[in-house]
């Protein structure tokens, strides 16, 4: 079943959203979704609520043979192929169908670990770097769940650092390799058969491998004591003298680094929609239980407090899923773009390489949100929410890794402003320029558009003067450090959080005007949970590029910048709390996440 979402989308550079406007009718988002996208959404949803959820106990008891069982009825209902082509056992279906089945998966989080583990972290590199004879011999039974996948890269001294792994690969005569070293924090670790492993040959070339568990000397440590995620196997992987045969080297020696780093670009972005998925479960808790908890003789639900927690989290996750869905169809639409052969993955790791800012973004905006929601889920829940009893205190165990796995938020928020920079000097995205023109009409008269009246036009205004922030902010530290920009951690990370609320409020803005065009459900509280997001976004825009420009300029050039700043941001506040309040009443009448 090959599914292809409506290709109207604009095709963009990564990154490229900073500097050009985008048309709302040329980005994809929910709303936009297919048929065959929502029935494999049902699907995965069916699967969870029936097969999974009710198990949990068993999963979280460690029961591993459950967990195979589970992939394999993934197999059958084909869950397990979304990225493999149809040659390999897999549907070949496009990302954004492949983005829709993670995000289902998350409200069993353990789950949705081990499936990653599986479906991202292990048929995912054999798909894009594997030779047509280890594509045979492994993808049909990682897709059927047959074997069971897991992915090694960290190890106890090298996590971010993935490059300084100690994991040792020999050179042996006859062109196979002999291994040695331990592998930490592995998904899948106690069961898999499988485990894509990366090693440096002769301790220099980072190097990717296929390690099968049935090689002599591979064996898995102890089970983790973990914070959450109980119903997923982590566990060290010790490698001693493990002889791999030269068919089992995995792209080049030498070339690991580009398995590790494309594996995780994607890795990242599904993370992102995971987390997406899991926050609007929470929000469906917390609404329900808000209706049925009364205090003071009245539903908790009733209390301004709660209406606030209840339409914020609604607005957050909202721009999440439009920036999410945005980036999936930008990569759908550049491997469209792209001549390829169906089995061959060099169009879609061609496309992930191009969006690994939106990558980076959709994970550390996703876990952030997410984290935001289950907080708040325990909170609504109050000590119930504390207690085993209710799932709220799992859920919020459950999500602390996301912000550490996949890369930590840190390095993420390192690489998005830091990748930006690269680009830019390359001449690959047209920052500079932007920058410098920014620079010269700043030293003229205010020249900010007025909105012209139409549909949020306002908050379109809005994402345009916060552009702008960023570039005069980007400009400054270009201009400040030159090469030695990521030397200064610190003005990156505020850089970052800027480049985020951008793209998120652009998705949001766009997402809500292409639902009004298209009539859909809901229209009006599409508006309203852009119009929150684009208000809030002004205050913390303000405040990180005030942080950031304050670390690198004083004196006279400081202030000029500042007030060239508060020329810009000049958002008059709007009644958030009246939006907020709608969005929440319409989430507890229908007791879930409203544009889900
Ligand atoms: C449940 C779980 C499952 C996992 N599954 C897998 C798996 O399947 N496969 C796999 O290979 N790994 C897996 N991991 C490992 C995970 O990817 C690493 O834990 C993660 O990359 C962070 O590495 P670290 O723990 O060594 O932290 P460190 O790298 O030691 O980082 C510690 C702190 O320092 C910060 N830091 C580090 N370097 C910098 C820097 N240059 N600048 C600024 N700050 C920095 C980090 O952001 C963090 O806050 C898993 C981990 C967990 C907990």
């Amino acid at each position: 079943m090959a599914i292809t979402t409506a290709r109207t989308i604009a095709v963009l550079k990564g990154g490229e959203w900073l500097i050009k406007d985008t048309d709302a009718d040329a980005v994809f988002t929910p709303e936009r979704l297919t048929t065959e996208h929502r029935l494999i959404a049902q699907t995965t949803e069916a699967f969870v609520d029936d097969q999974v959820l009710p198990q949990l106990d068993r999963l979280e008891q460690k029961e591993w043979t459950l967990s195979r069982e589970l992939l394999k009825r993934c197999g059958e209902l084909g869950l397990l192929g979304a990225d493999v082509a149809e040659a390999y056992g897999g549907l070949g279906l496009d990302k954004v169908a492949s983005m829709v089945v993670s995000e289902r998966m998350a409200r069993a989080a353990s789950f949705g670990s081990t499936f990653g583990a599986q479906a991202n972290l292990c048929a995912l590199p054999l798909m894009l770097f594997g030779t047509e004879q280890q594509k045979q011999k492994y993808l049909p039974k990682l897709t059927t769940g047959e074997l069971v996948g897991a992915y090694c890269l960290s190890e106890p001294g090298s996590g971010s650092d993935a490059l300084g792994a100690k994991t040792r690969a020999t050179k042996q005569a006859d062109s196979g390799f002999v291994l040695n070293g331990e592998k930490m924090w592995i998904t899948n670790g106690g069961f898999a058969d499988v485990f894509i492993v990366f090693a440096k040959v002769d301790g220099e070339q980072f190097t990717a491998f296929i390690v099968e568990r049935a090689f002599k000397g591979v064996s898995s440590g102890k089970e983790e004591h973990k914070m959450g995620l109980h119903g997923s196997s982590t566990t060290p992987v010790i490698l001693q003298d493990v002889r791999v045969p030269p068919g089992n080297l995995l792209g080049e020696v030498g070339k690991g680094h580009k398995v590790a780093f494309n594996v995780l670009n994607f890795g990242r972005f599904k993370l992102g929609a995971m987390c997406s998925g899991g926050a609007q479960g929470a929000i469906g808790e917390a609404a329900r239980y808000a209706a049925q908890r009364k205090q003071f003789g009245q539903p908790i639900a009733s209390f301004g407090a709660i209406k606030h927690k209840l339409g914020e989290m609604a607005v957050r996750v909202y721009a999440l899923e439009a920036l999410l869905y945005r980036t999936a169809g930008m990569i759908d639409a550049r491997v469209d773009a792209t001549p390829h052969d169906l089995n061959d993955g060099s169009a879609a790791l061609a496309a992930f390489e191009e969006f690994a800012i939106e990558a980076s973004i959709a994970k550390v905006v996703g876990s952030e949100v997410l984290e935001f929601v289950l907080d708040e889920n325990v909170q609504i829940h109050g000590g119930n929410g504390f207690v085993h009893d209710y799932p709220a205190e799992r859920h919020y165990r459950d999500a602390r890794v996301n912000r550490i796995f996949e890369g930590t938020n840190e390095i993420n928020r390192l690489l998005i402003p830091g990748m930006l920079a690269r680009r830019a000097a390359k001449g690959d995205v047209g920052v500079i320029a932007a920058a410098k023109a920014l620079q010269d009409e700043l030293m003229g008269p205010s020249s900010m558009p007025a909105a012209d009246g139409a549909l949020l036009a306002e908050e379109a205004r809005a994402v345009q003067s916060y552009k702008k922030a960023a570039l005069m902010v980007f400009g400054t530290a270009m201009q400040t450090y030159g090469l030695k920009l990521a030397d200064q951690q610190e003005v990156l990370m505020h850089l970052a959080d800027m480049l985020m609320d951008i793209f998120a409020a652009e998705s949001a803005v766009l997402r809500a005007t292409a639902a009004s065009a298209q009539q859909a459900p809901r229209a009006s509280l599409h508006l309203d949970a852009a119009r929150v997001f684009v208000n809030d976004a002004a205050l913390h825009i303000d405040a990180s590029a005030r942080q950031a420009l304050g670390a690198m300029v004083e004196g006279d050039a400081l202030r000029t910048l500042i007030a060239a700043l508060r020329r810009m941001i000049k958002v008059t506040p709007i009644n958030t709390a009246a939006l907020r309040r709608r969005l929440a009443d319409e989430t507890v009448t229908l007791g879930r996440y409203i544009f889900g």
